[in-house]
């Protein structure tokens, strides 16, 4: 794969916030004195800036955004009308930080994720590579449960056919155009680290240690993470659907089988006892066309909020330059 060097470039690191008001603060220091040193450094240029998006929270998280972009030059908000999870706000964010970038950033508010590694990032833009996606190389300090069930998700995917960074969530920089050829994926069910593989470009890996969030509680419960799971699958692969025509077709085939020789020693004259097999195959046979029925009415569901093309969020105010618009 052929890569070219680049000049510094605008930069831009969207930072999507849900109530967040307890990390908000340390969250702008961080990153601003990184995107201070980057440009010191002439790694990125003066005009480049923090773009912070208020996915509806309800607590003070606008009000911090706000103080800080009236403060700072290099600081900029978003505000959404509306709570509309985390894959949307980042969208969102990415939306907006597409007018005016080179380069962009997408990092979690609780710096979970080493802001040390943007610096690696954009030098690996400036040698030429478009996606550089942050691979978290030790996940020690989250919980046993988030790792396992994450482990459990990547190998799924995997096993399902869909190419995803393992070890890798929303933690990336894209280059103009791979922003823009992400853009271009029109889709409501929205799941963006599935979309970034398949953009293609030339890609690296950035490793890090994930550490702890620095203060607040997740804003992902397992509920979320199960929407994030099923969304992720949904939107990617339609493999559970030829799962359930596999397995349809094996319990057929099973079934011809069964009936076979049930017939063969009805010919050689016993009688079939056992009531409770016959009740339990019944009820097992109706769980699984529930089931079956179940994921393909997923699907529907999908398609149908597909086709009707609502808007994914809305954004409610804008923070540029000190002033709300
Ligand atoms: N987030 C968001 N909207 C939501 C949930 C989360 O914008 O509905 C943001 C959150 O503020 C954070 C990022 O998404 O910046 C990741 O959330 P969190 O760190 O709580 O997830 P975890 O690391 O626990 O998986
Ligand atoms: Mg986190």
């Amino acid at each position: 794969m052929s890569v070219m060097s680049r000049p510094a470039p605008r930069l831009v690191i969207v930072v999507p916030c849900y109530n967040e008001e307890e990390v908000f603060s340390s969250c702008l220091t961080e990153l601003r004195n990184s995107i201070k040193e980057m440009v010191q450094d002439n790694l990125i240029k003066k005009d480049s800036f923090l773009l912070f998006v208020d996915d509806g929270s309800c607590d003070q998280t606008w009000r911090c955004i706000r103080e800080a972009c009236a403060e700072g030059e290099c600081i900029q908000g978003v505000k959404l009308s509306r709570n509309e999870g985390h894959q949307a706000a980042l969208l969102a964010g990415l939306h907006v930080a597409g007018q005016h970038s080179d380069a962009v950033v997408s990092i979690d508010a609780d710096l979970q994720d080493d802001v040390q590694a943007i610096r690696r990032m954009v030098k690996a833009y400036c040698a030429g590579y478009d996606v550089v996606y942050g691979v978290r190389d030790s996940r020690q300090t989250d919980t046993w449960f988030k790792r396992t069930t994450a482990e459990g998700f990547y190998h799924l995917m995997a096993l399902m056919g869909v190419k995803q960074k393992f070890n890798h969530a929303d933690y990336r920089l894209l280059s103009s155009r791979a922003l823009k050829a992400l853009l271009n994926y029109n889709e409501r069910n929205i799941y963006i680290r599935g979309l970034i593989p398949l953009i293609g470009f030339p890609s690296l890996e950035v490793r890090y240690d994930r550490g702890v969030r620095i203060a607040g509680e997740s804003k992902y419960p397992l509920r979320k993470m199960l929407a994030l799971a099923l969304e992720g699958i949904t939107s990617m692969t339609v493999a559970p659907l030829r799962l359930i025509a596999s397995l349809g077709f094996l319990i057929c085939i099973l079934s011809l089988l069964a009936i076979l020789y049930i017939l063969l020693i009805k010919i050689t004259g016993h009688t079939i006892a056992g009531w409770s097999s016959v009740v339990l195959s019944i009820f097992f046979m109706g769980g699984v066309q529930m089931l079956s029925l179940g994921i393909i009415g997923e699907y529907i569901g999908k398609i149908y909020l597909e086709t009707k093309h609502r808007p994914r969020f809305h954004i409610e105010s804008v923070m540029e330059n000190g002033a709300e618009k």
